[in-house]
Parts: structure tokens; sequence; C-alpha cells
């Protein structure tokens, strides 16, 4: 008999859903190489969504929604699992688990901590398992090793793709994974998914953070952006540093004035010498400066041989221009460091990402299940 290749490919579209997005759409489609008339064995490849039925399984569409309908938000995180079977079809069957991200990658460009990028991503990371059921009698697909990223993260942006933007969940090393001739066995992909800009940062040659996956929250924020956040605002963070430093040139500037019209900075202060140390410059000078030195400082000889010393002032001795200079330079370091920071880069990469999201009229991640007929004379 004449080998029918029968090929199902089921498409789901995840589109990410939300007050950015539109709804989610799944889609099915058959495709038939030759009239159906010649299809003589049993076909029972299908497919259902963790929200379907259980137990039941679908030829025509199932339930996917990777994002659960709801708005997607910077550190927003889930997980997500479909599950397939053979069902019990006469033949074996290759399959095959494809994802595509296309429409996470180059999203827009700008400028991240006050630096000017040319890709930015929407920021999720995936990591994906994939089980058989128990007492299976055909083995679990090994799901592929993603580059960087332990734990079996990945960024979609680093994985290599068809022209079509698909690749495989599966690793192929070993052959294609299968389901035998009347195999009712059944695998489940679990999709996990987080909005992690921590994993991209890096990419924009700013602020630098070992990407961290974790989610549990212990105070406000996911782990890796509640650090960033601490070291903004934490105590004697960015903001304190900051704040402190325009304190300072404010205050320097309420205790020495400012400088006058005609580029001098001069002001009085009180005289801070003690009578003995007033008594003791005044020794030491000449008889002519001795006369200047009482004029200056209030000095007057008491008619003993001693000399009373009242309250004056004294021109401010301080070297103002430097002083002020070097604090408005302080000043300008640590609005630098706030807008270089870890928690600017974040935000910024987070607002393009969210806004280019938003301007498009879909964002689609497919998840496409095969199913190929294997020729009966082929030997599994
Ligand atoms: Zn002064
Ligand atoms: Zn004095």
């Amino acid at each position: 008999m004449k080998l029918r290749r029968v090929l199902i490919i089921l498409i789901v579209l995840v589109l990410i859903s939300s007050a950015f997005f539109s709804s989610s759409l799944a889609r099915f489609t058959d495709e038939f190489a030759g009239s159906d008339t010649a299809l003589i064995a049993k076909w029972n490849f299908g497919a259902r969504g963790e929200d379907d039925t259980a137990g039941e399984f679908y030829n025509k569409g199932f339930t996917f929604d990777l994002f659960n309908a709801e708005s997607v938000e910077p550190m927003d995180f889930g997980v997500k699992s479909f599950t397939f079977t053979g069902g019990g079809s006469d033949v074996a069957i290759l399959y095959d688990v494809q994802m595509n991200a296309d429409d996470l990658l180059w999203l827009t460009e700008g400028t991240v901590a006050k630096t000017v990028r040319t890709a930015v991503y929407a920021p999720f990371v995936f990591k994906i398992i994939a089980e058989i059921n128990d007492g299976a009698v055909d083995t679990a697909p090994p799901v592929f090793s993603p580059p960087d990223y332990d734990s079996g993260w990945f960024r979609p942006v680093d994985i290599t793709t068809d022209e079509d933007g698909y690749f495989s969940i599966f690793d192929h090393t070993n052959g294609e994974p299968f389901f035998s001739p009347g195999s009712m066995d059944s695998v489940t992909v679990t999709v996990y998914w987080q909005w992690n800009t921590s994993c991209y940062i890096n990419d924009t040659g700013t602020a630098f953070v070992s990407p961290d996956t974790s989610t549990e929250i212990s105070e406000t924020y996911l782990p890796y952006y509640q650090a960033a956040y601490d070291e903004y605002y934490g105590p004697g963070g960015l903001e304190d540093r900051r704040e402190a430093a325009a304190d300072a040139v404010s205050d320097y500037l309420d205790e020495h004035g400012s400088p006058a019209s005609d580029g001098t900075w001069e002001h009085d202060v009180d005289c801070e010498l003690s009578d003995e140390e007033h008594n003791s410059e005044y020794e030491s000078l000449d008889p002519e400066a001795k006369e200047d030195y009482l004029l200056e400082h209030g000095g007057t000889d008491d008619g003993t041989g001693g000399i009373t010393w009242s309250a004056h002032s004294v021109l401010c001795s301080a070297d103002h221009f430097r002083e002020y200079n070097d604090l408005v330079d302080e000043e300008h370091d640590a609005i630098d460091a706030c807008e270089t920071s870890l928690m600017a880069a974040y935000d910024d990469y987070d607002t393009l990402a969210a806004d280019a999201l938003a301007a498009k009229e879909s964002v689609k991640v497919i998840f496409r299940i095969k199913g190929d007929q294997i020729a009966p004379e082929q030997n599994m």
C-alpha cells in the first residue's frame, strides 16, 4: 500500500491577552496530503489544555491561554500546561512541539539608564518541562537544553529558530520522540513564564546584575527587583545619598552666602578664637602688625598690660568656590548614580517594552504540536 503521510498541525496562538492585548485564540488545522478516502488507519492524535475537561482530548482545538487572559505587567509570572496523546492511533506517531516567540523579539529601541539601546525585547523568560503519564509504554521526550541561565529558564532571543521563528522544545540528539502504535500514552508539557528584566538588563551595557528567576516574595517585589529597589530606596541608598548631597549644597549656601556680582565670595563670621589663642597670636607679632591685629580682633589694652578681646567678626577663611564646586560635583554624581542605577534600568526597560507591546495589535506566543504518521514498515 502506498504510504500515506498524515500531518496534523495544532497551532496554539497564545495571545498575550490583557489591557495591552486582545483576547486569546486557539486554532487547529488538519493538513492531509492526498485524498481523505485513502486514510484507512485510525488516527486519534489529540490535545487538551489544563483548563479543558479532564480526560477529554480534542482534535479540533483546545484551550491553552498561557497568560490567563489577564493583563500582563512587569514582574508577572505564571505556569500553564497542555497534554497531547496518540490516543491509541493504529500507527506510530512522531511528534514535536515547536514554540514561536518572535513577537517578543526586537520590540523597540530607546534609552535605558541613560544609554541608548537599539534592541529592547519583551523581557519574558520561559522554562519548559515535559512529562509522560505514569505507566507509559513510551518514554518521555527530553526537553532541549537552553543556553545560559541554569535551571532551564531561557530567553527566546537566545534560541536558534527556523526562518519562520519556530524551534523545537525537544532535544532531538537521540532521535525523534514518538508514540508507538496503539499507545494511549500522553505527554504533558508545562510552560513556566516570567516577565523578568534581570535576564535582559545585562544586554543594555548599563547596570549589571546576575539574573534571578526566583519568585518567592518576602517583601513587596520579586527578589530581582527588590534588590534594586532596596539599593535605591533603602537606608543609606541612592535616594538618601542624592538628597543628602542636595541638602549639603543648600546648607553651604545658607552658611556662606553666595558670590557677589563682581565675582568675589566673601562674608564675615564670628571669630572663634579663644582669649588665649588671641593672646598667643598677638604676642607673636611685631609691633606694627599688633596694631592691625587689635583692630581686626576687637582687642583693647586694659591698662594693666593685658588685652581684652570683645566679640567680633572676621572674614570667612573658607575657599568658597572650591568647596561649593566639590559639593555640586558630589550632587551630580549622586544624581547620576540614581539615573544609571539598576532600578532605573529596570524601570526604563520595562516602560519601553510595555509601551511597545501595548502599541501592537496582537502579541502571539505560538506552541505548535505536530504529529506525523510513521510508515508501518518503519521499525520503532
Ligand atoms: Zn564662608
Ligand atoms: Zn578674633
